[in-house]
């Protein structure tokens, strides 16, 4: 692909970050072509929460009603010890939750989620180039120029959303991702191949066991058609320096001490695959030029707290907030603000998600004080809660 005329911008990545920050760039007049090197735009995996951080955007972007309808509204937010199987406490998604933010809590298929994105892309006109690995950006007074496996692409400006193993962040660090010695294993089956019936009182909760150096959680997908399952843990061999770590026979024995319902919840995962956890340590300087980071590839994170996705739709709609107020004359200007902007909020989730991991795989007295104050919290206590959901100026 050569091109005379620049681009505004060339997304390289086409997942969640990417596709999102597409959409709202185009939708906002700007011309926009998406790199992304899968043959096709998909998402493996399967569940993803977003928050109402996340979806107060995509109700603005004009998302939220098929989101909705992909999706689920779950009930609780319900916190139970993955030992002894007791409440601990629970966060109601209810209307004075939706009130409060603004926008519901919603759990969706991370494919119904990216097909929603990319369908929204294609009508915003954003040009989707599938099968096109990017191999660098040089960047220059009038435009970069990105090089991929299809040809040279010219653009005003590359917003960088290759992911967490980011190719294009050398440019601004020479870190690597940190491995947490954790590992997920996921599943989602279809709600009549569980070989139980769901208990209704709490079968739309998203249900959280946290236990000593290992959590499950589970909840339901696609209108409750198929129940998801996440289980992650510590993994001995990785401790012991093993290349090989994080096998399914060290994932049974991590929950081999855990509550009948959590054993149960093993049987609906995937075995023959397996996502080692990893984030990075944040960093402060987003933009060099014309590049600028976006998404995983800026601001990785583990998974504790169901921000990632969430976090990478607040830059998307920054970015675009800032650029559409600056105008093509102060680009530069409006990177450096988007820069400010983000780089102190995602660095205090980062760090904040793995303090909350902690939290959950505490053992002994600190497992038991955990509990004792979490038993004690009142489920409409939002102290901690409103600085990642509430609306911010
Ligand atoms: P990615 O999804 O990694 O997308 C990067 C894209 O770039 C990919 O499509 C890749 O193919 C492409 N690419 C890479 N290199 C190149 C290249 N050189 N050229 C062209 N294309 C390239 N977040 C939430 O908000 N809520 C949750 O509940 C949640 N749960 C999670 C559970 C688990 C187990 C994990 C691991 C993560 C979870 N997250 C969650 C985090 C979330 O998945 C990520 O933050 C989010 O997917 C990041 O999106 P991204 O587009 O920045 O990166």
């Amino acid at each position: 692909v050569t091109m005379n005329a620049p681009t505004d911008v060339v997304v390289a990545g086409g997942g969640i970050g990417g596709l999102a920050n597409a959409f709202a760039l185009a939708s906002a007049g700007f011309t926009v072509q998406v790199l992304e090197r899968a043959p096709e735009f998909a998402e493996v995996g399967a569940g993803l929460q977003m928050a109402p951080n996340a979806t107060r955007v995509l109700a603005e972007w004009g998302l939220l009603d098929e989101v909705l309808a992909a999706g689920v509204r779950p009930r609780r937010l319900l916190f139970k010890d993955a030992l002894d199987g007791s409440e601990l406490t629970h966060l109601a998604l209810d209307e004075d939750f939706t009130g409060r933010y603004h926008a519901p809590y919603v759990v969706i298929h991370r494919s119904d989620l990216l097909e929603i994105l990319a369908r929204a892309c294609e009508r915003a006109g954003v040009e989707m180039v599938p099968g096109c690995e990017v191999h660098d950006v040089v960047d220059g007074p009038d435009a970069a120029v990105v090089r991929s496996s299809l040809g040279r692409h010219r653009a005003r400006l590359v917003l960088v959303a290759d992911g967490l193993h980011s190719r294009l962040r050398a440019r601004f660090s020479d870190d690597e991702p940190v491995c947490s010695g954790y590992v997920a294993y996921r599943g989602a089956v279809p709600v009549e191949r569980l070989g139980r019936a769901l208990d209704p009182e709490t079968s739309s909760d998203v249900v959280v066991h946290v236990g000593p150096g290992c959590h499950l959680v589970q909840y339901p997908l696609r209108r409750g058609e198929i129940y998801n399952t996440v289980a992650v843990f510590r993994s001995p061999a990785h401790e012991r320096g093993e290349e090989d770590w994080g096998g399914p026979e060290e994932l049974d024995a991590a929950f081999a001490w855990c509550s009948p319902d959590v054993r149960e919840g093993l049987t609906s995962l995937w075995r023959d695959r397996r996502w080692p956890m990893y984030d990075r340590l944040p960093i402060d300087n987003w933009t060099d030029g014309r590049v600028v980071l976006t998404g995983d590839a800026a601001h990785p994170m583990l998974q504790y707290l169901a921000q990632g996705a969430c976090q990478a739709i607040e830059d998307a709609y920054h970015l675009t907030a800032e650029l559409t107020a600056a105008g093509w004359s102060r680009w530069a200007e409006a990177l450096k603000r988007y820069e400010a902007e983000r780089t102190a909020r995602t660095a205090w989730i980062q760090e904040t998600a793995r303090t909350w991991g902690d939290i959950w795989h505490v053992d002994g007295v600190g497992r038991l004080l955990r509990n004792e104050l979490f038993r004690r919290r009142d489920p409409r206590d939002y102290t901690y809660i409103d600085e990642f959901y509430a609306v911010r100026s």
